[in-house]
């Protein structure tokens, strides 16, 4: 039996319509910015793998580093007990990261990462007395994961609606969701600062804190803001003493131009949540940084104050081995200089494209992440132009009418520029 036939009967794929969907794609190997799948097939992975691969496909460096810790020691309990890869990962994000952001706590996956941020905010002020302290801010369009904390702070992005009567309640306040040429964007930002004025007015001293995807919302359609309206609403915020919390699963790691979104606001959270690309896209792996102040608040003599919260996998020494190297790799000049024409690259299939295509609109790019709109008004398919561009070699992954490139560092201009050639000849062709 052919193996999509065998994973038709046994398997339930994420974020799938499995009475409509065409049958998954078996891939047998992958390597740089390439995935190969049966018959001689293969596709430039222009999403990086659900965003999480950085360097390309199966680096032999980081499947050494992995090899050499599996070894040697492969997981061990992470309460009470500590090992080297774990710390040393630690070490080398402080860093690169502000100062303040001095306490890491490991987990396991982007969604686990931001469940220990809200968690944490909201212990840090019951800690202290501060119980009527309840409510989390969220941007609209914001996208955070599938548990449920972090479906609450992400409702109103419409992937959730059948748990809207198990969700707590959020404040959501708009998201500018700029664009270049955007000739609205200081109106859509001054709205959407005032919207948050209303909000601080109505509930006061009973925020929590607010969750943001600092600069680039992934999920709903790689929606982006200036990274000046970053820093004015957290200024504003941190005047009301309220936790500013960073989502950086899907921007860290270089994905925005810098190596963390946060460097381009100016402004430091209280929580920095990180996951995806922090193993190069080899483990599952997260961390929710953050404060000493924080961290201070659940310092006690009664574990009742401590923060009663951990998972199995908890700093897994290969995720952390393969972490470190994957840190090392992102460090060298040859990365920055392959970052730098990757980004040049898209900047410049993006200028092409809206020259020659009447079709897109909204085309908007912040560092390695490039994107524009499909008009609605052209009536093309957007299930199908994907299609088009698999059959082609390209795996794209259109989020509703929005396009995004957010390819592997491995990947060359010469390969982008073919990717924006191939999109331009099937949408004028559609
Ligand atoms: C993917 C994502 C998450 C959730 O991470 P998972 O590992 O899929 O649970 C959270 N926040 C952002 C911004 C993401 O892109």
């Amino acid at each position: 039996m052919r193996l999509s036939e065998r994973d038709r009967k046994i398997l339930w794929h994420p974020f799938t319509q499995e009475k409509t969907a065409s049958p998954p794609i078996p891939v047998i190997r992958a390597e740089g910015s390439w995935l190969y799948g049966e018959n001689g097939k293969k596709w430039l992975d222009l999403v990086s793998s659900w965003w999480v691969n950085l360097h390309g496909h199966a680096y032999p460096e980081i499947a050494e580093a992995i090899y050499k810790q599996a070894m040697h020691l492969e997981h061990v309990i992470f309460a009470g007990f500590t090992h080297d890869p774990a710390v040393t990962l630690c070490e080398k994000l402080q860093e690169v990261l502000p100062d303040s952001l001095c306490r890491f706590f490991f987990s396991d996956n982007g969604s686990t990462a931001i469940e220990v941020a809200l968690k944490m905010a909201y212990q840090y002020w019951w800690n202290q007395g501060e119980r009527q302290k309840k409510y989390f801010i969220a941007l609209e369009g914001g996208y955070h994961g599938d548990t449920f904390g972090a479906m609450s702070v992400g409702a109103r992005s419409g992937f959730h609606d059948p748990y809207s009567g198990l969700l707590f309640k959020v404040l959501h306040v708009p998201f500018p969701d700029t664009f270049a040429g955007d000739d609205e964007v200081s109106d859509k930002e001054q709205r959407d600062l005032l919207e948050l004025e209303n909000v601080l007015d109505k509930y006061q001293d009973k925020i929590v804190g607010i969750i943001l995807e600092p600069i680039v919302q992934g999920a709903s359609g790689m929606r982006m803001c200036r990274p000046e309206f970053v820093s004015q609403l957290v200024q504003r915020v941190r005047e009301e003493n309220i936790l500013v919390i960073f989502d950086e699963v899907m921007t860290g790691f270089g994905r925005t131009g810098t190596l963390f979104a946060l460097e381009q606001t100016g402004v430091t959270p209280d929580f920095l949540c990180l996951s995806k690309g922090i193993t190069g896209g080899f483990l599952p792996l997260a961390l929710t940084v953050t404060t000493e102040e924080v961290y201070s608040a659940f310092l006690g003599e009664h574990f009742s104050s401590a923060f009663a919260h951990g998972h199995s996998y908890t700093a897994n020494p290969l995720g952390c081995a393969a972490g470190i190297m994957s840190l090392n790799i992102l460090q060298r000049p040859e990365s920055a200089d392959a970052r730098k024409s990757i980004q040049q690259a898209l900047e410049r299939g993006l200028a092409d494209i809206s020259k020659i295509s009447k079709k897109i609109c909204r085309v908007r790019q912040q560092g390695l992440i490039a994107a524009f709109d499909i008009d609605p008004a052209a009536g093309i398919d957007m299930q199908k132009f994907k299609l088009m561009m698999m059959e082609e070699g390209f795996l794209i992954r259109p989020l509703g009418q929005s396009v995004y490139l957010m390819p592997p560092y491995s990947t060359t201009a010469n390969e982008i520029d073919a990717a924006f050639d191939k999109m331009r000849i099937v949408i004028a062709a559609s």
